[in-house]
């Protein structure tokens, strides 16, 4: 199989998303596309995925050109694609999910038959080497499972050429490996697969041809073999970036933040956070490191106002805020951003205006009294939305349309601009290209130089020795390792994420 876009052109209101591209990807080659967010990739998937229409442009199939009025023909043709947001149904069953739309029936009544479907899945898990249980339901998947299914479906539905937009941006670095291997699996038995990634070492590892898009066009091809981690950053953002933060020596000073004998109850009522004691200071990141579900989404909610603790007492600059409400919180200097950008971070719906004061739209400057100030409100997102280089066609455009780095960094200018004291930043960069990771880690250490306290929360190891003054390993609840100056390294890191105890780290 042979798919090429020709001259593909897509546009929404006030922006260009795709601007003459041509691409082509055939059976057992791995195709990277890279770019920067907002660069135009998930649209140019949509528009082959059959969900866009392209203005200009054709598809071709084998050579012969093809229309696809919608994603049910593109799948019939044999294209997949697995959404950076996953569209399963939660409370149903994997059997169920790659049934609906695709149900096997038999009889004469045209009854349901899951055995026959179980049989396929077992199957094809089977073959591809994708555990995964056709009876769980979804919502009890872990995400890197709930991943696999999406793939599945795509199999299930004799995809021969799979897109896969930013699948591992929300995978653990073993989820992540495994994907690698499943992805090359899936070339070597003939498939084509499109990878849409930001992790630049991913693309040197399963790619075997790489294109680079910048603000909707091709700028270049080209081969692992051919390039470096470093040259492909510089394709991506059109000029030279820096991989690495520059950092001075922490200086801490005063303690900001204290925790003591913390624990947190999940939602389902276990004990997430078990019995923590720690201290950030003014001037220095303590970084969270760990496998995501260890307890540290119910620590950073716990601290930041969203999550009564069971028991435990926090203070923040000497006050007891041990429950206090967020808006109590803001107002003593926190910023926070968290992990699930799209339901805690933004409200999709609204105006990028409008969420960048989220949390301050009633503080003097944006409203007197009831009455909001318009004007104020728009020159704030103008002002943030040039410094922070968020990419949308005006402050005006509902923030669930821009692109997940660019929902990322509105989130980020908001909190960073009223973190006077304490920044909690929860996966901060997740998703993001190497120009915006960059950008927000320099910023995340101004923060720490102007004097607040912050505590980042990563399960990304690069992120973590990057920024972190102190890393904290968490495990079941649990700091398994507290690690300073030379003993911040990514073995002793990674074995204690994997829950090894290592001497290192006593
Ligand atoms: P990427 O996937 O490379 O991060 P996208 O394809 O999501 O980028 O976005 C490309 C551009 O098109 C961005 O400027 C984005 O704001 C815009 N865009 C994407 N989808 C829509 C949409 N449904 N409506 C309006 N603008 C959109
Ligand atoms: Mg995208």
């Amino acid at each position: 199989m042979k798919v090429e876009l020709r001259g593909i052109t897509k546009r929404f209101p006030g922006v260009t998303a795709n601007e003459d591209v041509d691409l082509s990807v055939s059976s057992g080659e791995v195709l990277a596309l890279l770019g920067e967010n907002g660069a135009g990739k998930s649209t140019l998937m949509n528009v082959l995925y059959g969900l866009y229409h392209a203005e200009e442009g054709e598809i071709l199939l084998d050579g012969e050109p093809v229309t696809f009025e919608s994603p049910a023909d593109a799948l019939a043709a044999g294209i997949g694609m697995v959404h950076q947001h996953f569209m399963l149904v939660p409370v149903f069953t994997v059997n169920e999910n790659l049934m609906l739309g695709n149900e096997v029936t038999r009889g004469p009544l045209g009854k349901l038959d899951f055995e026959a479907s179980r049989e396929r899945i077992v199957e094809l898990s089977r073959r591809y080497n994708l555990a995964v249980d056709p009876d769980a339901l979804v919502e009890n998947l872990p995400v890197g499972v709930q991943q696999r299914a999406e793939i599945l479906k795509a199999l299930y539905r004799d995809a021969d050429l799979l897109i896969l937009d930013e699948p591992t941006a929300v995978l653990t670095p073993s989820e992540v490996t495994e994907l690698e291997g499943i992805i090359s699996a899936l070339a070597e038995a003939g498939k084509a697969i499109i990878l849409i990634t930001h992790k630049l070492g991913e693309v040197m590892r399963v790619a075997s041809r790489i294109a680079v898009l910048r603000r909707g066009r091709v700028v270049g091809e080209t081969r692992p073999e051919d390039t470096d981690e470093q040259h492909l950053a510089e394709m991506m953002v059109g000029h030279a970036v820096k991989l690495v933060v520059d950092k001075t020596e922490a200086a801490p000073a005063e303690v900001v933040l204290s925790v003591d004998g913390l624990s947190v109850r999940d939602d389902r009522g276990f004990v997430a956070v078990d019995d923590l004691d720690f201290e950030v200071r003014s001037g220095e990141i303590l970084a969270i490191a760990g496998v995501q579900g260890n307890g540290q989404t119910e620590l950073v909610e716990s601290l930041c106002g969203l999550r009564t603790p069971l028991t435990g007492v926090v203070t923040l600059d000497g006050a007891d805020v041990t429950g206090a409400p967020p808006g109590d919180l803001f107002r003593l200097g926190l910023g926070h951003v968290p992990e699930d950008r799209q339901n805690d971070g933004l409200v999709g719906p609204f105006p990028v205006a409008d969420n960048m004061v989220l949390n301050t739209f009633n503080w003097e400057g944006f409203a007197s009294g009831p009455v909001r100030d318009r004007d104020a409100v728009h020159d704030n997102a103008t002002r943030l939305s040039e410094e922070f280089d968020v990419r949308t066609p005006s402050v005006d455009t509902p923030a669930g349309t821009l692109s997940g780095g660019n929902q990322q960094k509105v989130i980020v200018a908001r909190e960073f601009t009223h973190a006077q004291r304490l920044l909690i930043a929860a996966q901060p960069t997740r998703g993001l290209d190497v120009g915006s990771i960059q950008y927000i880690h320099a910023r995340i250490v101004a923060i720490r130089d102007a004097g607040a306290a912050v505590l980042v929360v990563s399960a990304e190891l690069d992120e973590v020795l990057a920024l972190a003054d102190r890393v904290a390993v968490m495990s079941e609840g649990r700091f398994v390792g507290m690690l300073e100056g030379d003993r911040i390294d990514r073995n002793t890191i990674g074995l204690l994420m994997a829950g090894h105890a290592t001497e290192e780290a006593r």
